[in-house]
C-alpha cells in the first residue's frame, strides 16, 4: 500500500536497521523503543491488522513466530524470555495498520499491560 510506513520500510523508501530479512518477512528495531531490544516482525505483503488474517494468508503468522524464535536466541533474548505482542485495531491501540508483531526483551514486564 503506497501510504503505508511499514511497506514503504519493505520497498526500502524509509531506511530501518534490519535484523532479518527473507522473501516473506522483515524484521527491525522499532524506532521508539519500550525495552532494550524492540524488534518489529513484518509480513512484506500488507496485511492490515490480525482482523484480515484468513485460510490464505494465515500461515505467515507460523513462520513469523520462527522467525521470532530465531532472532530471540541471535539477540540474547531467549534465555530469561521475552514478551510478543501484537495490538489490533483502536482498542488494542494499533497505531501502524500493517500486521506487526512486537518483540519486547531484555527487562521483566508487567500484566496485565495497561
Ligand atoms: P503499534 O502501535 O502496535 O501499531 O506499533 C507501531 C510501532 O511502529 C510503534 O512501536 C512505533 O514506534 C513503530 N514505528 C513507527 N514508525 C516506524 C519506523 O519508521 N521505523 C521503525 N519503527 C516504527
Amino acid at each position: 500500500m503506497s501510504d503505508c510506513i511499514f511497506c514503504k520500510i519493505v520497498n526500502n523508501e524509509i531506511p530501518s536497521k534490519k535484523v532479518y530479512e527473507d522473501d516473506k518477512v522483515l524484521a527491525f528495531y522499532d524506532i521508539s523503543p519500550e525495552a532494550p531490544v524492540h524488534i518489529v516482525v513484518i509480513p512484506k505483503e500488507h496485511i492490515q491488522s490480525a482482523n484480515e488474517l484468513d485460510d490464505n494468508n494465515v500461515y505467515i503468522v507460523s513462520h513469523i513466530f520462527m522467525v521470532i524464535k530465531k532472532i530471540a536466541k541471535e539477540l540474547g533474548i531467549a534465555e530469561k524470555g521475552y514478551r510478543v505482542v501484537n495490538n489490533c485495531g483502536e482498542d488494542g491501540g494499533q497505531s501502524v495498520h500493517h500486521l506487526h508483531f512486537h518483540v519486547l526483551g531484555g527487562r521483566s514486564f508487567k500484566w496485565p499491560p495497561g
